[in-house]
């Protein structure tokens, strides 16, 4: 799926789709009937057998001076670190083949956080799957990874720091024209967002589930620091007016806030 905003052609890459490894009200806690409801209306794809099915998306932003940015890198290969949890292998090299980009045609890589169903595709084998691309990690992200996921250090920082492709990311930052990435710390320490031409904000994990729009206050059970995730949520949400690029939800673009008005 593919939207034309300005000088930019941004498509939604599914690399996978599958269950989330636990009922989905372990996630949301909080979460009432009626908030299940809601969500449910307004993102049917998400829910499959009364639990929530995941799709596992990166985005890939053409721009037409000829720069290709492609935003996180899904669930990976074979051996890629989701495994233990997520359905490997990804489709991405598929996907993006598909769309005509080998990955030497990708300049830069932004890997919104260090989970590892955004990290897949970025190293395979040991080396940087996107040759000649830099790649904006949080550097909070890269400072905490001991604790994040020690495993993400020796797979990924490391093989992208020994190559010099390594860029480590903090806070605001312009990468190319009208793409910008915002920090929207809580999910994890450092991670990060990115705006496109004012309009289209990839989430990333931000939200990662339809709920989080009927109710942005709601705890994630796997969000890092669960106080400032929501502030980012929140402050985000009251102030966008255009389209929600996410990553897990069951549609890819989510117009915004609905016509219905703001949650
Ligand atoms: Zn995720």
């Amino acid at each position: 799926m593919t939207r034309r905003i300005g000088s930019a052609t941004i498509a939604a890459l599914t690399d996978a789709e599958g269950p989330f490894f636990s009922p989905r009200a372990d996630a949301f806690p909080a979460a009432t009937a009626e908030h299940w409801r809601r969500a449910d209306e307004l993102d049917p794809a998400a829910l499959r057998d009364g639990g929530w099915w995941l799709r596992f998306r990166c985005f890939l932003v053409r721009l037409d001076s000829g720069r290709t940015l492609l935003v996180d890198a899904g669930i990976g290969g074979l051996d890629a670190p989701a495994r233990t949890w997520a359905p490997v292998p990804g489709s991405l090299p598929a996907e993006l083949a598909a769309a005509g980009v080998a990955p030497g045609d990708v300049d830069t890589v932004v890997i919104t956080h260090l989970h590892t169903d955004h990290v897949g595709w970025a190293v395979e084998a040991g080396a940087p799957y996107f040759g000649t691309a830099r790649y904006l990690v949080p550097g909070a992200d890269i400072e905490a990874v001991s604790r994040l996921n020690p495993a993400l250090d020796r797979v990924l920082v490391e093989p992208l720091r020994a190559t010099g492709q390594l860029v480590p990311a903090e806070g605001d930052l312009d990468v190319a024209d009208g793409v910008r990435v915002v920090a929207t710390p809580g999910h994890t320490p450092g991670h990060q967002s990115v705006l496109l031409a004012d309009t289209v904000l990839l989430t990333g994990d931000l939200l990662v589930h339809a709920v989080q729009l009927v109710d942005p206050a709601l705890p994630y059970a796997h969000d890092d620091a669960p106080e400032r995730a929501r502030e980012s949520r929140q402050a985000w949400l009251n102030r966008h007016e255009g389209v929600l690029a996410t990553a897990h939800l069951g549609e890819p673009f989510l117009d915004w806030p609905m016509s219905a008005g703001r949650p």
